[in-house]
């Protein structure tokens, strides 16, 4: 993980922070409709970074489980105050705490601008007009 950076994230609320390394590389897009229904967009930028490189500086992340569209048991974690969610990562009873890996939301981080996503999964799920929203009119801001 030579490229590595450091990334810092937060919740909505800032109850929750953390810090991690996390290889740009490693960044994709999910289609999974689990995805699209928990952020409540059309898909989800996830940076995928290991356990051990992970930080929690403050805050405490509350779990809840499901059942994913891929068949294994996942464990999700989100602040229990502002509802922000943090990372999906496998259970303990699959994969050892530690050595798991954590898919963080890149909405979380400071640097969401530099981890452009490298591809795409369950694109079987994907909404049609996600391909080209940037021929669309935009605003800096709100109107
Ligand atoms: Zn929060
Ligand atoms: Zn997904």
């Amino acid at each position: 993980m030579s490229d590595a950076i450091t990334i810092h994230g937060s919740c909505h609320c800032g109850d929750i922070t953390f810090q991690a390394e996390a290889d740009p590389a490693r960044v994709v897009i999910c289609h999974c409709t689990d995805c699209q229904k928990m952020s409540g967009g059309p898909y989800r930028s996830i940076v995928q970074v290991k356990e051990d490189a992970f930080r929690l500086l403050s805050g405490e992340a509350k779990p809840y489980f499901k059942v994913g569209d891929s068949g294994n048991r996942r464990e999700l974690s989100f602040c229990a105050n502002c509802g922000s969610h943090l990372y999906a990562t496998s259970v303990v009873e699959d994969v050892p705490k530690g050595q798991r890996m954590l898919g963080i939301r890149t909405g979380l981080l400071d640097e969401v601008a530099q981890l452009a996503p490298r591809s795409q999964v369950w694109c079987q799920s994907r909404v049609p007009w996600a391909d080209d929203i940037s021929s669309l009119p935009g605003t800096a801001r709100q109107p």
